[in-house]
């Protein structure tokens, strides 16, 4: 027996609208009041809110380092997330290169860091968000959060794209989540593709 602590790899993925942001923060400040230091990342494709700070759809809000979400920003990610004990990862899905940073966010667990990576698991075509499946393969925690279904109130694990008058539309990826052309849906509201 050795008392040496692990690190570990958390995913917490769901629909747009099922707090997941919300969630990163909480386990964040949570180990905060741990006295661990915390650094939160996210790409900067989405600057919807503010520079600086990532805000939630509710207003809950925390400091976080914006980085490109190309190959300068996931560098930087793993550089400066050696100098924490936990590493939070907003938006994971607008990385372009996802493949490498789940290389990182490997790495730094295995480092003995404390990975927490939030992420939408599905497209609004109901697929696999691009390196979504793995990155949640390689976690040793998964949170599945689920939203409200905008059309019916059970619990929504998708997401659907839909125009000004609420009817589906199939075009390409989502990009940024907050938009009002989308919905969380329940499995059985939600449209898929012809
Ligand atoms: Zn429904």
């Amino acid at each position: 027996m050795h008392a040496k602590k692990c690190g570990r790899l958390e995913v917490i993925a769901g629909p747009m609208f099922s707090g997941k942001t919300t969630e990163l923060i909480r386990l964040l400040e949570r180990e905060e009041y741990a006295g661990k230091t915390t650094v939160m990342f996210k790409p900067e494709v989405d600057n919807r809110y503010h520079e600086r700070n990532v805000v939630t759809h509710k207003g809950a809000s925390h400091e976080a380092l914006v980085v490109s979400s190309g190959g300068r920003g996931l560098g930087q990610i793993e550089k400066l997330g050696k100098g924490f004990e936990v590493v939070g990862i907003d938006e994971a899905q607008f990385f372009r290169n996802g493949k490498e940073l789940i290389r990182i966010a490997d790495s730094l667990a295995d480092m003995g860091k404390t990975v927490i990576v939030s992420l939408l698991n599905r497209s609004h075509l109901g697929e696999p968000f691009g390196d979504a499946p793995e990155m949640i393969a390689r976690a040793d925690y998964v949170r599945m959060l689920t939203a409200v279904c905008r059309k019916c109130g059970n619990d929504a694990t998708f997401t659907q794209r839909v125009d000004q008058n609420g009817r589906e539309i199939f075009g390409k990826l989502v990009e940024v989540e907050g938009k009002d052309s989308y919905e969380p849906r329940c499995r059985d509201c939600f449209v898929k593709p012809r």
